[in-house]
């Protein structure tokens, strides 16, 4: 029973199929790089998953992709002897984007085709680029080991549907058949199809062989040879020197399923009790799914070049949840299960290893290239600030590496870190001042601020949500106690002039009668009423109790239920 049917593709597959071969039509090579990262990616899974159940590889241990065409049929072919797929997994991941916020990302489409593109290249469009050169797709697919009759054949013409049937199919893997679109003769051509391997996938660690068709000189008769393009072997474990940027590209472009080049890439060797070497990027742009923490997908493990997980928890904290790239460790055992990774002592020291590398970039990018770090930031600092809350042990680096708005200049676009701010501190100033809202414009225009503007004193411009829980986590930075502006009785000590606390002296006195009416008739609904000097303009102004929650804070609170 072949039990053929035909199936409509999600709502949402429609429309980025629709998009894509719209928008991605210039640069509609890629086709091939998406595949080719596919059938890696396969690969990988069945090297994983024999290690634990070897009967998997079928006596064929030997992972390859393999390309070829057909002039006459006008068809390109990829295939792998991969993990292959069954039905339901064909029909759940060929047909269906299950990815979190997809909703959500095509709202944020613009119809602006040069934007467009962009956003669709984070998206990541894999599998269905190959409608922007073919007209049909026919996949052949057999997961490895199920029996020989457990293939399926999956074909679709883009149009929304798709037929999928069961078939018999002896090899393992997934066979992958374009069949061109009218104009697009051009990837018939074997060199065509050979430059756009070598430029996009050399990096690819298994052997991506095309055939070679080559004349014995004596006997003129005709020979097929299996040629490797790539050259496959593992990109990190190369010299630093004998890789070159654009190779570093297109590894970060396969690993992270990005379509950009990445901001910032770290390589390096790591000795000591703990052998391991880290290849990892940190992206131009956060993802569209960048707030969604249960997203794994990050930094994946290897263990001397095989890949064991991608569980990104366990590898990367969720404060670096931006970072893409590899971990190949030397010395963890080969055989390691996932239960045994979630509690391993090597792989602790990896990551607090790791994390410390990339801090490290971090704080070089600051020194070397600022402007990138500007980018860094705007894509990544609400991320970043998690830190401070999550992460003691690096709380006081992670704490330099924030960037604020302050009242010296009232740009909404944070660009001020702590040690800036504390080089510009008053004589007897010694608390940094900050005002947290739940908008910059609402932090900048606060009445709270207006003594502080009057005698020059810089206050931090709070306004993103994490904001609340950052400073209830960072007390101080280097010894200078930060202190709410909004919060308790103002004391700005040694700044305050004699005559300044005469007034306010005096004023106390002769204003008591009027506090004491102002009490009776507000009751319960204060805790004090109090005369303040912080006011320059606003008659008054309310303020939270030293030790009571900040007033956004408590808006937070209620937003979140509480
Ligand atoms: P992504 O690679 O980002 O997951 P794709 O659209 O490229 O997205 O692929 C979708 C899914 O289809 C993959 O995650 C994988 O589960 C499955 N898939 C695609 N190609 C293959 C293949 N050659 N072998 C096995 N599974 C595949
Ligand atoms: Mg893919």
């Amino acid at each position: 029973d072949a039990h053929k049917e035909t199936r409509g593709f999600q709502t949402e597959v429609k429309q980025i199929l629709n998009l894509m071969i719209h928008s991605l039509y210039s640069n509609k090579e890629i086709f091939l790089r998406e595949l080719i990262s596919n059938a890696s990616d396969a690969a990988e899974k069945l090297r994983f998953e024999a290690l634990s159940n070897d009967a998997l590889y079928e006596g064929d241990a030997e992972l390859k992709i393999w390309i070829e065409t057909n002039p006459d049929a006008r068809t390109i072919t990829v295939r792998d002897n991969g993990v292959g797929m069954s039905r339901e997994e064909v029909i759940e991941h060929i047909g269906t984007i299950a990815k979190s916020g997809t909703q959500q990302f095509l709202k944020s489409l613009t119809g602006d085709s040069a934007k467009d593109n962009l956003l669709i290249g984070q998206f990541g469009v894999g599998f269905y680029s190959t409608f922007i050169v073919a007209d049909k797709v026919t996949l052949r697919t057999r997961r490895a080991g199920l029996g020989a009759d457990n293939g399926v054949c999956w074909e679709s013409v883009g149009d929304g549907e798709y037929t999928i049937e069961n078939i018999t199919l002896p090899q393992r893997g997934t066979e992958i058949t374009l069949h061109l679109r009218a104009e697009e003769d051009e990837f018939l051509q074997d060199y065509r199809l050979r430059s756009v391997i070598k430029k996009y996938s050399d990096h690819i660690t298994l052997p991506i062989v095309m055939p070679k068709v080559t004349t014995n000189e004596e006997t003129q008769e005709k020979l097929i040879e299996q040629e490797v393009i790539n050259s496959a072997t593992a990109l990190w474990v190369r010299n630093k020197s004998d890789i070159t940027e654009e190779q570093y590209n297109e590894f970060y472009k396969h690993v992270a399923h990005d379509f950009e080049a990445p901001l910032s890439c770290i390589h390096n060797k790591v000795e000591g009790t703990q052998e391991y070497t880290v290849l990892l990027f940190i992206p131009k742009r956060a993802p569209f799914d960048l707030w969604d923490r249960t997203n794994r997908r990050g930094v994946k493990l290897y263990v001397r070049r095989i890949f064991i997980m991608d569980d990104n928890e366990k590898l990367m904290p969720p404060y670096l949840r931006f970072v893409r790239g590899i971990i190949d460790s030397s010395d963890l055992p080969l055989n390691v299960s996932r239960e045994i990774l979630q509690h391993n002592k090597q792989i602790d020291t990896i990551r607090a290893g790791t994390v410390k590398k990339v801090l490290s970039a971090l704080e070089l990018m600051v020194k070397n290239e600022p402007e990138k770090y500007e980018t860094f930031w705007q894509e990544f600092g609400k991320v970043l600030k998690e830190g401070v809350v999550d992460d003691h042990a690096n709380r006081d680096r992670i704490a330099k590496l924030l960037r604020f708005s302050t009242t010296l200049d009232d740009n909404p676009k944070p660009s001020i870190s702590f040690e800036d701010y504390v080089s510009r501190m008053k004589e007897g100033q010694n608390k940094i001042y900050y005002i947290t809202a739940e908008s910059f414009t609402a932090a900048k225009s606060s009445p709270h601020l207006e003594i502080f503007r009057k005698k020059g004193i810089e206050v931090l411009l709070l306004s993103d949500q994490i904001d609340e829980w950052l400073v209830t986590h960072l007390h101080e930075f280097e010894g200078k106690p930060l202190q709410s502006v909004t919060k308790g009785e103002l004391d700005l000590g040694e700044m305050e002039t004699e005559e300044e606390k005469q007034e306010v002296e005096k004023a106390s006195t002769e204003l008591k009668p009027f506090v004491e009416r102002l009490k009776e008739v507000l009751g319960d609904k204060v805790k004090e009423v109090r005369l303040t000097y912080r006011l320059t303009n606003s008659p008054a102004c309310l303020v939270a109790d030293e030790y009571g929650m900040d007033s956004s804070l408590e808006r937070l609170l209620k937003a979140a239920g509480q």
